[in-house]
Formats: C-alpha cells, structure tokens, sequence
C-alpha cells in the first residue's frame, strides 16, 4: 500500500529551515543557531529533538509556561467559535477579559485600550497624554526601552535602534534613571507625560528606586503631568507580585502592558485612571482587544490567580539568587534580582556566555553588552534552577 500522507509537514521534513528563513526575512535579528519547533511549560525544543532549559521565555512573555494547557485549551474552543470581531461590536469573551483584568490591575486603573502588542500600547499612551494635556512634550529615561514605532522609539534611549531612522517624533528628552534632580530640570509647562521603567529590562535589569518613584509621583500631581508606568516586560507576577508597581506604593495614570498578558499570544493593553477621557473615533486598531487574544488572556490570568505565580517568582527567584552565590564567580560584577527578573553584571561581554550557555541546552538573554538577563517561565522546576545555576558556575567561574 502507498504511504498515506500524515501532514504537509511530512512532506517538509528535507526543508532547510534556516535556509528559508535567510532567503525570505528581511534580517533585522541577530539570530541564534538554532530552529525552535516545540515547547513546554519551561523547556523548547529543537528540530533536531535537542531539549533546552528556557531561561528568557522569549523576553519574559511565557510567563505561564509554553503551551500552557489552559491558555491552549482556551485559544482552541475559541478559534473554533469566532475568532474575529470588529471593535465597534460588543463581544462577550473581550467582555469577560475586561472585567478578568481589572480585577488584578491596581485600582485606580479604570479603562483599557486593547492592542495587539507592546508599542502600540505605548503610541496610545503617548496619543492620550497629548489630547488629555493640551500638552507636547515627553520625559523619558536613559536607557529605557518602550518599543520600535515612532512615537515608542521616540522614548527609546538607545542610538542603534534610532539614528538611521530619525527624524523621529519631536518634544522627547532623556534624563539618568533614579536621578530625580536631572529630571525636574527638564520638565516644563509644556510637558505632557513622563514615561518610566519601574525595573529597566533592555537596559540592563536597573532597579528603580522607591524613593524616586515616590518623588516623580509627586512632581507629576504637581504640575499636572501624567505619569505612565511601562509595565511590558515587568508586569503579570514576573518580580514577585502580580505588578511591579505594587512594590513602589504609587499610582500611575497609565500603565502600559503586553508580552506575558496573554499565555504566549500577541496583545496588549494600556491602562488609564479616571482622567484619561477620550473622544470617539479618535484611536483604534483592527485586531487590538481580539476574541482570540482575549481568550487566551483570561486563561492566562486565570492561571496566575490560582497558583499564585507571583509568590512562585518571589520564591523561586530568592532561591536561586541564594544557590548562585555559593559559588565565587569571578566573572561576575553585581547580581540583580527581584523575583524571577534576573541581571547579572559581568566584568566582560555577555554573548559569548550565552552562546556558552547555548552549549548546555540553556538559553538566555543580553541586556545591554555586558548584562545577562534570566527571565524563566515562572513555573519553572527548582530542579530546573539547581541545574542552569551549575552550568552558571561553570562558564562564569
Ligand atoms: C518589549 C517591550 C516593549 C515593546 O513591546 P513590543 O510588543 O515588542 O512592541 C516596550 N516596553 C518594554 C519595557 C518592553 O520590554
């Protein structure tokens, strides 16, 4: 009998995946040597059958684990009901993902603007302050990170992602992170928003410092500037609690979210306080806010609240920063860590020592040149953290 065809992926098995994907990208990533064809909870895999330890979750986006069987569940029983629906249509699943997030968001939150992902929902962010304000002009950090579009790259600090694309979108000024006397210096009349970080991710795992937070709140209220807190890589359990912004004890009047919102699947959302009021017909986006996404979204956080994630990242991010310091590292300058977002500050560059790591089955992430970020799954094993804390120390010996 002939061979009954399985898939049309039988048929690719002789298919030089690599190859592909050089001839028809357009090669904006620098990529690592590898094909990911399957993952699971805190392990992908290769097309060649190799496992590997998953310590970037594709920047801190697999929070709940790949294929997390809710969100897969979730994402199923929804494609095969409706997947699409324009935004001027009530839907019940957007519906139940509105009133899902809100009841995890801090409470002076109140409305949501749904995206497809990250900097879209920095560009609304901008956009509102603008229309809400009267006002231009924008303050964000050096060596902050908010996204590669105009507006969100305008707030990005860094000179490669920018300088061949300018002229980008004028009134934005950068001040040092935790400096909050360079800062009052540029605010003015006409500044409409201050974008932060709470913990610097791009740039390099920088932990904000509560007592600046508290003053930059303060100077917000006072001069009728809105504060908006970017939570993208941050946000969803990642340092111990379900936001980052609880450990300052502040209020943002916008919270920028996306990456882990939604179990792995594209979306996004910019959360905005009471006085953020906007016209109709003014903003928008086709697939923002999605009956896909939004599935996917309440069964990811659906997740978080019932195994109580936040207090896994706490735990488990304690643990291993205790392990990692038995050892003496001498390749290592500072170690920073809340929950389970991790930089690690070496004395010489970190990609050689993620291509390193790469060899023992881990993978890892830069931040900046001489960084190496750790954001796990956060149901990552403990036996999974016993073991990259070993090969930890033995390539940064
Ligand atoms: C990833 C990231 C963004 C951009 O999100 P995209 O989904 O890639 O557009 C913005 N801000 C921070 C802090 C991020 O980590």
């Amino acid at each position: 009998m002939e061979k009954v065809q399985q898939s049309h992926k039988d048929d690719d098995k002789m298919k030089d995946y690599k190859a592909l994907v050089q001839q028809y990208e357009i090669g904006v990533y620098p990529m690592r040597d590898l094909v990911l064809v399957k993952g699971k909870g805190a392990h992908v895999w290769d097309d060649q059958g190799n496992e590997y330890i998953d310590m970037a979750s594709g920047i801190s986006v697999a929070n709940v684990g790949h294929a997390n069987d809710k969100v897969v569940d979730a994402i199923s029983k929804q494609a095969a009901t409706l997947i699409t629906c324009a935004n001027t249509f009530y839907n019940d699943t957007k519906a139940l993902f509105l009133e899902k997030l809100f009841s995890i968001t801090p409470g002076n939150l109140k409305k949501a603007f749904l995206t497809n992902s990250g900097t879209e929902a920095v560009e609304a962010a901008f956009k509102f302050a603008r229309a809400v304000t009267k006002k231009t002009k924008f303050v964000a950090a050096m060596k902050g990170f908010h996204g590669r579009t105009y507006g969100a790259l305008s707030a990005t600090f860094k000179k490669e992602y920018r300088d061949i694309f300018e002229p980008l979108v004028p009134g934005f000024s950068f001040v040092p992170f935790n400096n909050f006397e360079k800062l009052v210096e540029v605010v003015d009349d006409n500044t409409a928003g201050i974008i932060l970080e709470l913990i610097q991710g791009e740039g390099g795992i920088n932990i904000g410092q509560k007592e600046y937070f508290q003053k930059v709140r303060e100077l917000c209220t006072e001069k009728n500037i809105l504060l908006i807190i970017d939570e993208i890589q941050t946000g969803f359990c990642r340092t111990g609690k379900m936001f980052t912004i609880e450990h300052y004890g502040i209020e943002a009047d916008m919270i920028t979210l996306a990456k882990s919102i939604a179990g792995g699947f594209p979306m996004g959302a910019l959360l905005c306080s009471e006085k953020i009021q906007i016209e109709k017909s003014r903003h928008g986006s086709t697939f923002g806010g999605n009956p896909l996404a939004c599935a996917a979204g309440i069964a990811s956080i659906n997740f978080m609240l019932e195994n109580k994630l936040w207090e896994q990242a706490e735990a488990k991010g304690n643990y291993f920063r205790e392990q990692l310091s038995k050892y003496t590292l001498s390749k290592v300058r500072e170690i920073r860590q809340i929950g389970l977002m991790i930089g690690i500050e070496l004395k010489e560059k970190s990609q050689p020592i993620i291509l390193e790591l790469l060899k023992h089955k881990i993978l890892s992430l830069p931040a900046g040149t001489t960084v190496l970020r750790l954001l796990p799954p956060l149901v990552i094993s403990y036996e999974d953290l016993d073991i990259t804390v070993n090969k930890l120390a033995e390539v940064l010996v």
